[in-house]
This record gives C-alpha cells, sequence and structure tokens, in this order.
C-alpha cells in the first residue's frame, strides 16, 4: 500500500456539524487565521456540483467567516496534452466560470501559455490563504504534481476524496477481480450512500463575498480570453501542445455531461442490454466526463433512483457478489451500475492501493507467467507503434475501431477489448503491446489517463481475469479473441465500412 504523505483527518473540530464524511478526507498542517481566504485547488473533480471537495471547501470558509477562492488550473507540460484535451477541459472551465458567476466564490482558471509559466501560481495563492482543498485523485500525474505542490502550501491542506461511490479509504487492499470487488461492495458500500455530496453546494454557503485577487497575480498569470475559454481553432493553436491531436466531436464540461447523462438515462438505457452491439449506441457515454470530473457518479445515481423510484433505503446490508439483484433496480439499470461501481471504482481502488498500477509487473503471476513462456512465440504479423497508430493492418475490423479511436476519442467498448486483444498479438512481446495500448489509448481516448485505462488495458494482459484453455501461441493462458469470432458475433459490416472510410487515416 502507499503511505499516506498526509495522515487521514481524525475530526471536524473547526466545522462542529461536517458534511462531508471523514473517510474522504486526508489532512496536513493548521488552519492559519490569519488567512485572507480559503482556496479549492479543482484538479480533478472540476465541476461545482456534486462535489465533495468544494463542499469541504466551503464548510472551511463559513466556519472561519473567509471567502472562497477556486483555482482551475491546465497545464500544457503533462505527457499527451493536445488540442483534444484542452479543448475538453476549457469547456469545462467555461461552464465552472458560468456556474460560479453571482455566487459570491471567486472562480479562477488559469492556462499555461508555455510550459512551467504555471510555476508559482498556487504558492502565491496558498500563502493568503488559511487553507487549501484539493481533490485526491489516485491516477496519472495528479499524485505526483500534488507531492511536488505541497511544500509550497503552508498550514493547512486537505485532500478530498469525489472519485466514486465508496469512498478510496474505505477498502484497504486491491481486488484480483471484480467478483472478489462485488462481494466487498455488498458487504461495505451501503453506509456510504447514506453520506452522499450535497447537490448544488454552493447554494449553501454561507460565506463573505471573495473580492478580487492581488494586481501582481493577475499581472503575472493572467486569465484566460474568451476565446480560449471556448476553445478556439486559433488560441488553441498557439499553445505548446500537440496540434495533431485535433479536438473531438463531443463538447466537454459539466453542462454538456448533464445533457448526456439525461439523453442516456431516458432514450438510451432501456437498451443498454444490446451495447454490444457496435452499431447500436446503447452505453453511456460518460466516460470522457467521469475522467475529467465532469460529473460524477453521484449524480448519475441520482438520476437512476428518479428513473427507477429507488431509494437507498431498499438496499441490503450484505450481498453474495451476483452480478444482478443487489441494486433492485431493473435488469438494464443493474446492468449499468455493475459497470460504473464494480468495474470503474475497482480500477480507483487499484491505483490508491498499488503504485506500480502501470507497470507490467503489477499483472498477478499466472499472466506474467504464461505470457512470458510465449513471449518468443513466432507471430504472424508483428506491427510497430506508427502502424498500429495509422489503422495500417491487414485487419478491417481492427483499423476501423483505431480510426474510430484517432478520430472520435473514443472507441466502442467491446471493441476496445479485441483491439488490445490483438495488439498483444501483433507486438514483438507483451512488454511491447502494453507501452504501445498505454500510448494509443492515452493519446487519443479522451476518457484515457484514468484508472479505468489501466484496468482496460491490463484486462487484455490477465488483470482482473482467470486462466483460460487451451493454452494459444503467444497468449498462453491469457484469454484470447479473434477479430473472426468478433465479426461473426456481431453485425460489424456498416462499422467497418464507415470507419475505413471516414477514419483519419483511412485503411489503405
Ligand atoms: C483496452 C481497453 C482500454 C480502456 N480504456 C479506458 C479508458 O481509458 N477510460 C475508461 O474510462 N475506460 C476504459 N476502458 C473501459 C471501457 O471500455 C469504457 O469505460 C467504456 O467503454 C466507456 O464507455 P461508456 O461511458 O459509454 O460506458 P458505459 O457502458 O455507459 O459504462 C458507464 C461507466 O462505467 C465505467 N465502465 C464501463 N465499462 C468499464 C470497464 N470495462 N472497466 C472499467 N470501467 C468501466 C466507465 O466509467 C463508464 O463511463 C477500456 C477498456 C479496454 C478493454
Amino acid at each position: 500500500m502507499k503511505t499516506p504523505r498526509i495522515r487521514p483527518a481524525a475530526r471536524h473540530e473547526e466545522t462542529g456539524m461536517p458534511t462531508v464524511p471523514e473517510i474522504r478526507i486526508r489532512r496536513r498542517g493548521d488552519l492559519r487565521p490569519d488567512g485572507r481566504f480559503v482556496l479549492y485547488w479543482m484538479t480533478a473533480a472540476r465541476r461545482t456540483r456534486s462535489n465533495f471537495g468544494l463542499q469541504r471547501a466551503l464548510e472551511l470558509a463559513e466556519s472561519m467567516d473567509r471567502p472562497l477562492v477556486v483555482l482551475e488550473a491546465l497545464r500544457s507540460g503533462y505527457r499527451w496534452a493536445s488540442d483534444r484535451l484542452h479543448a475538453f477541459v476549457l469547456q469545462g472551465m467555461r461552464d465552472n466560470a458560468e456556474d460560479f458567476a453571482d455566487s459570491g466564490v471567486l472562480y479562477r482558471p488559469y492556462v499555461e501559455p508555455e510550459h512551467g509559466a504555471g510555476k508559482g501560481l498556487l504558492a502565491a495563492l496558498a500563502a493568503d490563504a488559511c487553507a487549501v482543498v484539493t481533490d485526491d485523485f489516485p491516477c496519472f500525474f495528479l499524485p505526483r504534481m500534488l507531492r511536488a505542490a505541497g511544500p509550497a502550501i503552508p498550514g493547512r491542506l486537505e485532500l478530498v476524496d469525489s472519485n466514486g461511490l465508496l469512498p478510496l479509504r474505505a477498502a484497504d487492499k486491491s481486488f484480483p477481480s471484480a467478483y472478489a470487488f462485488r462481494r466487498f461492495l455488498h458487504k461495505n458500500l451501503q453506509p456510504h450512500l447514506h453520506q452522499p455530496p450535497r447537490v448544488d453546494p454552493l447554494s449553501r454557503a454561507a460565506i463573505p463575498s471573495a473580492e478580487a485577487l492581488d494586481p501582481a497575480i493577475d499581472a503575472r498569470w493572467p486569465a484566460p480570453s474568451a476565446e480560449l475559454l471556448a476553445a478556439a481553432p486559433d488560441a488553441l493553436a498557439a499553445l505548446p501542445i500537440d496540434h495533431r491531436v485535433a479536438p473531438a466531436p463531443i463538447d466537454g464540461g459539466p453542462h454538456a455531461a448533464e445533457r448526456a447523462l439525461g439523453t442516456f438515462i431516458s432514450e438510451r438505457l432501456a437498451r443498454y442490454g444490446e451495447r454490444n452491439q457496435p452499431q447500436v449506441e446503447a452505453s453511456s457515454g460518460l466516460s470522457p466526463y467521469l475522467h475529467f470530473g465532469h460529473v460524477s457518479s453521484h449524480q448519475v445515481l441520482d438520476v437512476l433512483a428518479r428513473r427507477e423510484d429507488w431509494s437507498v433505503d431498499a438496499l441490503p446490508d450484505s450481498g453474495n457478489g451476483a452480478r444482478a439483484g443487489w441494486w433492485q433496480m431493473s435488469a438494464e439499470s443493474e446492468s449499468f451500475l455493475d459497470q460504473l461501481v464494480t468495474w470503474r471504482e475497482l480500477g480507483f481502488v487499484m491505483c490508491s492501493q498499488r503504485e506500480d498500477y502501470d507497470r507490467y509487473e503489477s499483472l498477478p503471476e499466472w499472466a506474467r507467467d504464461t505470457l512470458e513462456s510465449h513471449a518468443n512465440d513466432p507471430r504472424e504479423h508483428v506491427y510497430e507503434l506508427e502502424a498500429l497508430e495509422q489503422a495500417d493492418t491487414h485487419d478491417e475490423l481492427w483499423n476501423a475501431a483505431q480510426n474510430q479511436l484517432v478520430a472520435e476519442g473514443r472507441m466502442h467498448n467491446y471493441l476496445r477489448m479485441l483491439w488490445g486483444k490483438k495488439i498483444l498479438e501483433w507486438s514483438p512481446g507483451p512488454r511491447e503491446a502494453l507501452d504501445v495500448m498505454i500510448e494509443l489509448n492515452n493519446k487519443y481516448a479522451l476518457d484515457g489517463r484514468d484508472p479505468n485505462s489501466y484496468s482496460g488495458i491490463f484486462w487484455c494482459l490477465g488483470r482482473y481475469d482467470r486462466a483460460w484453455g487451451p493454452e494459444r501461441p503467444i497468449f498462453g493462458k491469457v484469454r484470447y479473441m479473434s477479430s473472426q469470432n468478433t465479426a461473426r458475433k456481431l453485425r460489424v459490416r456498416d462499422y467497418v465500412q464507415r470507419w475505413n472510410d471516414a477514419g483519419l487515416f483511412a485503411s489503405r
């Protein structure tokens, strides 16, 4: 288990009536009564609604009778930064600016115009703060960034976990399978569902209104222009990020996320059982919004609860790990929740428990053994990263899936599994396959760089799965998938045609 850098909070001694569960907070240092405001550094839960971090920051501001300043920053120097990822985050900043307007909270977006330009901004704001609250996200560069920023924050720093329905620290180990985690959830999730975040924490805030920031801060770290917040092409073009990965055809931001959620529940959820068919739009499409924190799983559960006329009191406080039945909802809602909660949070727990979540060595022993023993098997096709990136393989279905990923920043879920399995089959060895999957997924997928990215990619290599027979070349005992079988099972003709004709790197 990772050593926590910040001790878990013991009590909400300052506020009397805490509203954010203690298990979701880690804190360090003392409050600074001379500070001018409380600072919420929004890094992962990029929304105003159902956000424990914002709620906690407001709670502290209220108890200290200070205004709240919210900093939402976007760096340019992180791996895979591109027009696609920036546009999505910027659209969220535009929504947040609107949602914080007239709230009395000072919302301060910042977008780095060049690498490293944002250095010092957090420290400058933290110097005037009574306390800094930030999001506790267990993956990608965020934990590293937080460790690096820690020394620049004097006094109180609180990390708040808004990641899922189960607080990360409710589990003290990672789980070998979805089944094992589901059993754990059935025994342990219910009490946490009685402590949801406030839907609209801003509406309850009784804090002084924030005044403008020190002009020296605005001069050195200017707020983004309206063009940049609108993700206008010229404004994106001026940033030092990868311009070859174009914005995706879907809008980012909490407003678009709420619309997507509403449409999914009213128009597609009833067909969720057909989601494996590539030509059927039956899944939620929420993963990019969940990834950037534009929507939370609590918000999703609220909407489902209304559809189902469901209340948390309906839940049993134990269960046997069965995929259906525990939630006491319709079959389609149960099936959706199994993805949203069991599968999604399985990966969050993994990343919070194991620093090696993105390394080959984190695979279960049986998978490493069998992959290593087949690492030198002859391969009929071996493709380098470039050919795969350009969808230049002999396999039409695979090319179509890769083209969709490049063009739209998403890939159909079932094909995503096949996509990864083929990369294993066509790479010189399993470690090379892992590197290629991480590179392509995280570069192109809007929802990449997420605990689920590593769940999906490592699943292709055996994580959360069991050994399968018969033992095959290259795969050994790792589950095998073939394009021919997939094409037989699914109706893929239209999909292949569409993406190989229209994809960015149309198949040759
Ligand atoms: C090789 C590979 C790579 C993947 N990379 C990512 C990634 O980068 N980011 C990502 O969010 N998911 C990833 N997945 C998991 C899954 O494909 C996507 O979560 C899902 O397709 C997203 O579409 P949706 O939001 O319409 O899903 P829905 O079916 O509507 O599911 C709702 C939510 O449940 C979660 N979920 C669904 N399926 C899975 C799953 N198999 N594992 C974990 N969580 C799941 C997601 O948060 C999703 O948004 C990957 C899977 C594979 C096989």
